[in-house]
């Protein structure tokens, strides 16, 4: 009973990658039944590990554990490790939100889990998750910082697995709304009503690095979501904060968000409308912006679009601002490259025909880690400009 490689396909297993390819399948065994975990061989009969696999999608095996280690007990070690990884991270007084389990990135494919004050959201991309979910949520009540475990599972993945969208309570009491606290700063999440889980945990360094450069002055957060950027900068004593995102419900969350930090809403500026409308119509006259949109390029087949998107944003902004401003700008496609986003900013500050500055580049926060062997995990990328 084993899933068996083409001849010479094996190497990826050698890397360490965790992704099997239906190209790469030579057979599998009579009686296999989609989502269950078997053990994967060379062409040759080498033992090489074992994953689960879904027949209906090219990305038909994700890797559990390699060589002759049990699955079961690999799984249980990368949750624990996980936790342990946080808990050295983190001090929960100050920071009691990060994202628990970053699927590759932890060694366990498809499987996202954000932690919020203690109640965990639970994402599930994969119908080989799905079937585990049993053990995982076992696994994960032996730790101490658990008070409820939630599960969302949304999105384009599952709807490519053939699944339905899984949304409810796995372990303990409902909760609506979870205040968590970042870096000392108060954030209500709706994980329920919110986009993904509930909060954007990957930016939360960039965040502080705002707070930390808003000092009197004038900010702009586009795409501002629940307020994170805003609430950050006018902790660090910006005058003004204007924020804006398309979405209403967010925007009234950020305003909720800034009360809950001790802010009067009321003298600061949230805009339900277009970033894109906004950017062409309105002059920029602020001292930091930042760009922080949704991922423009969610398939390869996007990359032409979405370097107009962010292109036409970028340059707006570069056009607009006055001298000596900060931009921060950042893009969550996986599919638009390190090297693509800055020639990309490179033709906007060219259309501009603007002096620019790099004073600093990030990546996702570190309770999003990305396996050396498995790159793929690595999408967000921020620059920080200086406008001459
Ligand atoms: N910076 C935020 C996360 C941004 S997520 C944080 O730190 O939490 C991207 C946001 O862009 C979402 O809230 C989404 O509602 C918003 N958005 C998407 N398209 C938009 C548009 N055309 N104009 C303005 N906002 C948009």
């Amino acid at each position: 009973m084993h899933i068996r490689l083409k001849k010479g396909r094996e190497g990826f297993f050698d890397n360490r990658h965790l992704w099997i390819f239906s190209g790469a399948i030579d057979s599998f065994p009579d009686g296999f039944e989609n989502g269950n975990i078997y053990p994967v061989v060379s062409f040759e009969g080498k033992k090489l590990g074992f994953a689960y696999f879904n027949k209906n999608v090219s990305l038909s095996g994700r890797v559990v554990s390699f060589g002759d280690n049990c699955p079961y007990k690999a799984i249980k070690d990368h949750l624990k490790n996980a936790f342990f990884l946080r808990r050295s991270l983190f001090s929960l007084e100050k920071t009691n939100a990060f994202r628990l389990v970053n699927g590759e990135g932890d060694f366990l494919p498809g499987l996202v889990i954000d932690y919020y004050a203690g109640y965990l959201v639970l994402q599930s991309n994969t119908l080989g998750i799905d079937l585990l979910k049993e053990e995982i949520i076992a696994c994960l009540r032996e730790e101490k910082e658990v008070i409820a475990i939630f599960e969302k599972s949304t999105g384009q993945s599952r709807k490519e697995e053939g699944l339905e969208d899984s949304i409810g309570v796995l372990y303990g009491e409902d909760k609506e709304q979870i205040v968590i606290m970042e870096n000392g700063v108060l954030f209500q999440v709706d994980w329920r009503k919110g986009q993904k889980t509930g909060f954007f945990l990957d930016q939360r360094e960039m965040r502080k690095k705002v707070g930390e450069l808003s000092f009197s002055k004038r900010v702009l957060n586009l795409f501002s979501y629940t307020g994170g950027f805003s609430i950050y900068a006018k902790k660090g004593g910006a005058t003004k904060v204007t924020s804006l995102d398309i979405s209403s419900s967010a925007t009234k969350l950020a305003e909720e968000n800034m009360r809950l930090n001790g802010f009067n809403p009321d003298d600061e500026t949230f805009l339900s409308l277009d970033a894109f409308t906004f950017l062409d119509e309105k002059p920029l006259d602020y001292d930091l912006v930042i760009l922080d949109p949704p991922a423009f390029a969610k398939k390869k087949g996007d990359i032409e679009r979405a370097s107009k998107g962010y292109r036409q944003i970028n340059k707006q902004a570069l056009l607009k601002m006055p001298r000596n401003s900060f931009l921060l700008t950042c893009s969550c496609s996986y599919y638009i490259g390190d090297d693509l986003f800055l020639k990309i900013l490179f033709q906007a500050a060219k259309l501009a025909n603007r002096n620019v500055q790099i004073i600093g580049k990030h990546i996702q926060a570190a309770c999003h880690p990305v396996s050396l062997f498995h790159p793929e995990s690595h999408y967000l990328k921020s620059f920080l400009l200086r406008l001459l």
